[in-house]
């Protein structure tokens, strides 16, 4: 399997040749579903097993999952100006093709919806990239700092439970605001993990010590593909 590795002398997959760096998937329904889960354990776990009948192999394979997909197979669904023309129930169809625990995997769902000329054109200010690069290099400093005398952990998402526990504290509205969020879009017990992660890191971004509440609110914001009404 190419992405996993294999063969019958184990050959390294696309994600331990991501060792360290990002693995890009475009058109993401477009994998074998079974190909996609077994990133499954590597994800977690920043390294992939591949056993034959006389020997197992271990190899690493801690990488960054982007993947794109279109929203339906057309690719208008939630278009702003043109109709999707998929038939009843394809949006969902399409989008289960990616399972639930994959998708509880995946920290940021990000919807791009098309920008059309007189946005593109227009003079509004925005963030230069410089700056953004900045408050990311910070960010990852403050990681190193807080990981310092654990060489095996870089960044926030390589947390563990326990971990998350002592660094990802937040108050008690927070708590009510993640419960209620995790109630309403039915989150597993993982991406709860993962929301105070990602909450850590956008505090981290805006050098806040705490995770405040608008961080915990953004983090959550991100998993909107978890939301049922997504493809109602
Ligand atoms: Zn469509």
């Amino acid at each position: 399997m190419a992405l996993v590795g294999g063969g019958g002398n184990p050959q390294p997959g696309e994600i331990s040749l991501a060792h360290n760096g990002v693995l890009f998937l475009d058109e993401l329904p477009e994998f074998k579903r079974s190909a996609l889960e077994v990133m499954r354990q590597p994800l977690e776990e920043r390294r992939v097993t591949i056993s034959r009948a006389k020997f197992t192999v271990d190899y690493p394979s801690s990488f960054m999952l982007v993947a794109s997909m279109n929203p339906c197979p057309c690719g208008y669904y939630n278009h702003p100006e043109k109709e999707c023309i998929c038939p009843p129930g394809m949006v969902q169809k399409y989008l289960s093709k990616i399972s639930g625990p994959l998708l509880d995997r995946i920290d940021l769902h990000v919807e791009v919806t098309p920008v059309n000329f007189s946005e593109l054109s227009s003079d509004r200010a925005a963030e230069k990239s410089e700056l953004i690069r900045d408050r990311v290099i910070k960010a990852r400093d403050v990681q190193v700092e807080r990981f310092g005398n654990r060489p095996d952990l870089h960044s926030n998402a390589q947390m563990s439970p326990q971990m998350v526990r002592d660094l990802c504290k937040i108050d008690a509205a927070g708590q009510t605001l993640l419960k209620r969020a995790m109630e309403k879009l039915g989150l597993s017990a993982r991406a709860y993990d993962r929301i105070l992660k990602v909450s850590r890191t956008i505090a981290d971004l805006a050098g806040s010590e705490e995770i405040k509440l608008e961080h915990l609110a953004e983090a959550i914001h991100f998993r909107s593909l978890d939301r049922e009404g997504w493809a109602g």
